[in-house]
């Protein structure tokens, strides 16, 4: 990255530096003698409206929007993507316009989408079908003259602005430990990684096998050989599937170390952390950060009072 004034960071920092609660949260592990050190980092703290990584993709694209003097961004998402309303917030407080291309129908009114539309966001509905070609929608506006952003923020800008997360890592991390979705916040984590430390993406689609390539493709032939791990095991069925095992593991961990997660990324990245950490995945010694990459809105589709937070 070139040096410029990142305004995007500076506003990131400066919320940052006005939270008094620990940005590091330990956690307590029970039955180990290992002497494994466990916190989460919690990204989702960094604001009360739109929280976690999504902000640290975006800071990039936004810029470049800027500096190519286009004045709206365009995205792609579901009812429930924080990616959405990260960038419906985003946008407003930048002042650009955008517009959000949502998968579905207009009767969906999800909590997100009347906060991206509350935030001034467009929203343009379309069908599945026609969800699955976003060159074809791109096409069909080409001239708008729109910033184009992937969906949840995926490709090399989204991981470049990811990677600037690793500045709230303590430099002695062994492990870092993330949920993986387009897999975007995890190669940013390789990029900025040191060379002592692993870095373990816990993918939380099932089968999605061209995962690999994906990340590669955001990586360079360097940093491909850099220490890290996909591991696929914990979807508990797939995408924001939330068996009853996993709404008690949500509650437990809130009961007892007060930490809040979501149930499409945070709930199982933390199930797979405690879970490695039984089975001895780590070495003795280890200091892991799990990274709490926010985003609690796939929660606002369960019924009222499923969860206490
Ligand atoms: C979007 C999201 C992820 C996935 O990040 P990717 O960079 O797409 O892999 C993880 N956690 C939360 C809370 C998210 O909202």
């Amino acid at each position: 990255m070139p040096i410029q004034t990142n305004i995007f960071a500076i506003i990131l920092m400066l919320r940052l530096s006005f939270i008094d609660i620990q940005i590091l949260h330990p956690i307590s592990i029970l039955n180990t003698t290992d002497s494994i050190l466990l916190n989460v980092l919690r990204l989702d703290k960094i604001n009360e409206v739109v929280s976690g990584n999504k902000w640290f993709k975006l800071q990039y694209y936004l810029q470049d929007a800027v500096k190519n003097n286009i004045n709206t961004i365009a995205t792609f998402g579901g009812a429930y993507s924080n990616h959405i309303a990260a960038t419906a917030f985003a946008c407003k407080e930048y002042n650009l316009k955008c517009v959000g291309i949502i998968r579905g129908d207009e009767s969906q009114t999800s909590h997100t989408l009347k906060f991206a539309k509350e935030c001034g966001m467009q929203l343009i509905f379309i069908s599945r079908e026609n969800f699955r070609n976003k060159d074809a929608v791109k096409e069909k506006y080409k001239t708008n003259n729109w910033y184009w952003i992937n969906e949840g923020g995926y490709g090399i800008m989204g991981s470049q602005g990811a990677a600037s997360i690793m500045q709230y890592i303590p430099q002695n991390t062994t492990h870092i430990i993330a949920a993986i979705g387009t897999g975007t916040t995890f190669a940013g984590l390789i990029k900025a990684a040191l060379p002592h430390q692993k870095i373990i993406g816990i993918n939380i689609l099932k089968g999605n096998t061209s995962i690999n390539n994906e990340i590669n493709n955001l990586l360079t032939e360097e940093e491909q050989q850099k220490s890290f791990e996909i591991i696929n095991q914990y979807h508990f069925g797939g995408y924001a599937k939330h068996p009853k095992e996993l709404i008690e593991f949500m509650k437990q961990l809130w009961i007892e170390n007060n930490l809040p997660t979501d149930i499409v990324y945070t709930s199982k990245m933390m199930f797979a952390t405690l879970d490695l950490i039984s089975k001895k995945y780590f070495p003795a010694e280890s200091k892991i950060v799990a990274i709490h990459s926010g985003g609690l809105q796939g929660n606002f589709s369960l019924p009222p009072n499923t969860l206490p937070f």
